[in-house]
């Protein structure tokens, strides 16, 4: 038999996963001559030898590869034989357009972290090991395509021992770019508030005693400094929300291993997400036994918990011995510190000490957090271990760039037919945070050396997002897109469930800019990318002071006692903490419609019945009303309120007065805050399935903010369900505003597709 020779293309997530060892290996078994290309674009392989051979070759290539990669498409043409002698791994050819996907970090391997507590093992507690299926990649990649000069390990030259490792195709570092081991790689560095310095093993057990001292540890991590402390020491967990300027947002946890997980958290369901690659916070519930303190989060019992995902973190975790707040390393609202003079600059006066290295941090990635709910994982923020995966689309894009919301935010590029969703670069409420947000755009559109052709971005006139994609518009004279906030949430949950089908989306959330210029936010939403119609809306109402009613609660309170036809005045609950002068001029505003915009936004609903049962009157961090209604809501209530669907000439109205005034009631009489909250989330399930029964539309999509509420989202699911429904919820990219850039990108490409068929003229 005649020796065939087969071309074979792979794209997918295939760079920096042992990919290329895999082939080698699989081809040499086999007994193939050829070679293996890793370039921009994927994996190149070529293949000779008996064609069972090659067929037998390609049918393992796909039902074996490596744990963490991913083949998206894997094409084989057959040509003459080339005459090879070997197989051979050729070295990278930086030409081409870049379409490779890049991976994200990935958490330590099983395989690693045994090498680190192996007391015979040169990399015996060493912080920085890893191997093919493991490590740091999307927070040291400089440019594509993924070979260690192109990373932040370029300056550090393998001893020979990692030189070999390397070089060995049956070994588990084989190419394994970030290699390293103590005598050739990157160093931690303790310093102290002295200005002591300890290195190597000293500085971790320097850091272990100081969080076991009860002080604070800014730790130089993976992608960005952290702030380390003993979460079950009440007295560091307060002081660190005292410096952080945080006081009530629960801080994450990070845990030594999945024992101590267990006596914190209730963990079911979770287990292969807390310990796959990825290795995300998942938010979890505390059990009683869990020795947290009070502090670490206030107003739910929901924590969020993470495993180590370095050797680095491990070896703290584990020397500790104990549960560790883990936050992000910034002020409150700025994005996370990764440059090393800044971030002793701005984490000085809040951490004790620090736990720096020598490997730089070539962008920021934070933590990604992740829930279990209605029985599948959902993101709720997307970043280390997920970005810059892209979600793919059906159909070829035009290249768009996507400059996301205000809150939350994070970016999108569309290449080919992937969307590339930046990490979370979090609010852009601060100088710092806009320079990050232009920072993460550079860096996508550089990595891919793409060239948007159109500019995508909310329609609120004044985000600074919004600002920015009309000076990008008109600087690179391409056309842009202003695309309805909901709208864009109802693009990403299609999406995000792979499909192009219209659905019903029920798009509650705080705040968006509606078509009418007023604030939505309590939407129903009939459409696809391409188009949509309001189809039904919660009743307006007016918000005293905007944005100053987003900081506080009680002004909704205010808004809706009035609304629903009651004199607001201090008797009434959730006004209490108002002087009756205030109360006058917010009453004034409003009768005036002065600084008081209307508004349709489910989240402030939320927010006034927090105010009314006395839980949050005043919220320090978005969503913190609407957390403390339903952490006190008793779920076995199965009464409800009455909430009558209405018609007005345009749409459906779901009408919440007559609620808003039985909850006065149900006050007076000393209904408990646990009933009422049970049957106000009841009642707006009711809401949203009695839509859906008047809209008749098979499908149900459930996005925005409101939707990270388990009571709503879980009761609204299985309610819409047993109602003969279709139910879409978000996997992959969040409910909330960390979604919408992936929205706005397909909004754009749909109405590049259908010019004048826009729902959202620019
Ligand atoms: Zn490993
Ligand atoms: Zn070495
Ligand atoms: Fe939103």
């Amino acid at each position: 038999m005649s020796p065939r020779r087969a071309a074979i293309e792979i794209h997918g997530a295939v760079q920096g996963v042992g990919f290329r060892p895999f082939v080698y290996r699989l081809a040499t078994e086999i007994g193939l001559t050829g070679w293996v290309l890793n370039d921009v674009n994927g994996v190149f392989v070529e293949v000779e030898g008996d064609v069972e051979d090659v067929q037998r070759f390609v049918a393992r290539l796909e039902a074996e590869v490596p744990p963490v990669a991913h083949i998206d498409t894997l094409s084989v043409e057959w040509l003459e034989p080339g005459g090879f002698d070997e197989f051979e791994i050729r070295h990278s050819d930086g030409s081409g357009a870049k379409t490779a996907i890049i991976l994200p970090d990935l958490a330590t391997c099983a395989e690693c972290l045994t090498d680190v507590e192996n007391r015979t093992d040169r990399r015996h507690r060493y912080p920085f090991t890893n191997c093919t299926n493991c490590g740091p990649r999307f927070s040291i990649i400089r440019e594509l395509p993924y070979d260690r000069p192109n990373t932040t390990m370029s300056s550090f030259t393998m001893c020979r021992s990692c030189r070999d490792e390397y070089d060995d195709p049956s070994n588990r570092r084989f190419h394994a770019q970030p290699n390293a081991c103590q005598d050739c790689g990157p160093a931690v560095t303790h310093l102290d508030g002295a200005g002591n310095e300890t290195t190597g093993d000293g500085a971790i057990e320097a850091t272990v005693g100081d969080l076991i001292a009860g002080r604070i540890v800014a730790l130089k991590g993976l992608g960005g400094y952290q702030l380390l402390a003993d979460a079950t020491n009440a007295t560091a967990v307060g002081t660190l929300r005292e410096r952080k300027h945080r006081p009530a947002k629960p801080f994450a946890v990070m845990v030594q291993d999945l024992d101590e997980l267990d006596r914190v958290v209730d963990g079911t369901g979770a287990e292969h997400l807390l310990t796959g690659p990825s290795a995300p916070i998942v938010l979890l519930p505390e059990r009683s036994t869990s020795g947290l303190a009070e502090g670490v989060s206030p107003p739910t019992s929901t924590i969020g918990v993470m495993l180590p995902t370095t050797p680095l973190h491990r070896l703290i975790a584990a020397g500790a011995a104990r549960p560790l707040v883990a936050t992000s390393g910034n002020l409150t609202d700025e994005p996370i510190a990764i440059d090393d003079t800044d971030a002793i600059e701005r984490l000085e006066e809040i951490a004790d000490s620090f736990l720096v290295h020598d490997r730089p941090i070539e962008r920021h990635i934070d933590d990604s957090v992740t829930w279990v709910v209605d029985g599948a994982p959902q993101l709720v923020r997307r970043s280390r271990g997920y970005a810059p995966m892209p979600i793919a689309s059906s159909t070829t894009l035009p290249t768009i760039l996507a400059t996301g919301a205000h809150l939350k935010n994070t970016v999108a590029l569309s290449v080919g037919s992937n969307v590339f969703i930046s990490q979370h670069i979090g609010d852009l409420e601060t100088p710092r945070a806009e320079a990050a947000f232009a920072q993460v755009i550079d860096d996508l559109t550089r990595m891919y050396e793409a060239t948007p052709s159109m500019v995508a971005h909310d329609a609120h006139p004044d985000y600074v997002s919004t600002r920015y994609a009309m000076d990008r518009s008109r600087f690179d004279d391409v056309p842009r897109v202003a695309v309805q906030h909901h709208h864009a949430h109802l693009a990403s949950c299609l999406a995000d469930n792979g499909t192009d089908e219209p659905a019903l989306g029920i798009t509650w959330d705080g705040t968006g800019w509606g078509l009418d210029g007023s604030i939505w936010g309590g939407e129903f939403l009939l459409g696809d990318a391409s188009s949509f119609e309001r189809v039904a809306h919660l009743r307006p109402f007016l918000l005293p002071g905007g944005e100053a009613a987003v900081r506080e609660p009680r002004r909704s309170a205010a808004a809706v006692l009035r609304e629903a036809g009651l004199d607001i005045d201090p008797a009434l609950p959730g006004l209490a903490s108002f002087a009756s002068s205030e109360l006058g001029i917010l009453d004034q505003m409003m009768a005036k419609q002065v600084n008081s915009p209307t508004t349709t936004s489910a989240g402030r609903l939320f927010d006034a019945v927090s105010a009314m049962l006395g839980l949050v009157e005043v919220s320090t961090f978005e969503g913190h009303a609407a957390m403390a209604l339903e952490h006190v809501a008793d779920t076995l209530e199965d009464g409800s309120y009455a909430i009558p669907i209405t018609r007005s000439d345009e749409a459906w109205v779901v009408d919440w007065a007559p609620l808003i005034r039985s909850i006065v009631d149900d006050l007076a009489v000393s209904v408990t805050p646990g009933r009422i909250a049970g049957k106000f989330h009841n009642a707006l399930v009711g809401a949203i399935v009695g839509v859906a029964e008047r809209v008749e539309h098979p499908r149900v999509a459930l996005t925005g903010g409101c939707f990270q509420n388990r009571l709503l989202t879980e009761r609204a699911a299985s309610r819409l369900r047993s109602s003969g429904f279709d139910v879409l919820m978000h996997r992959s990219v969040p409910p909330n505003d960390g979604g919408i850039s992936l929205g706005q990108v397909m909004v754009a490409a749909a109405r590049h597709d259908t010019p004048g068929e826009a729902s959202t003229p620019a």
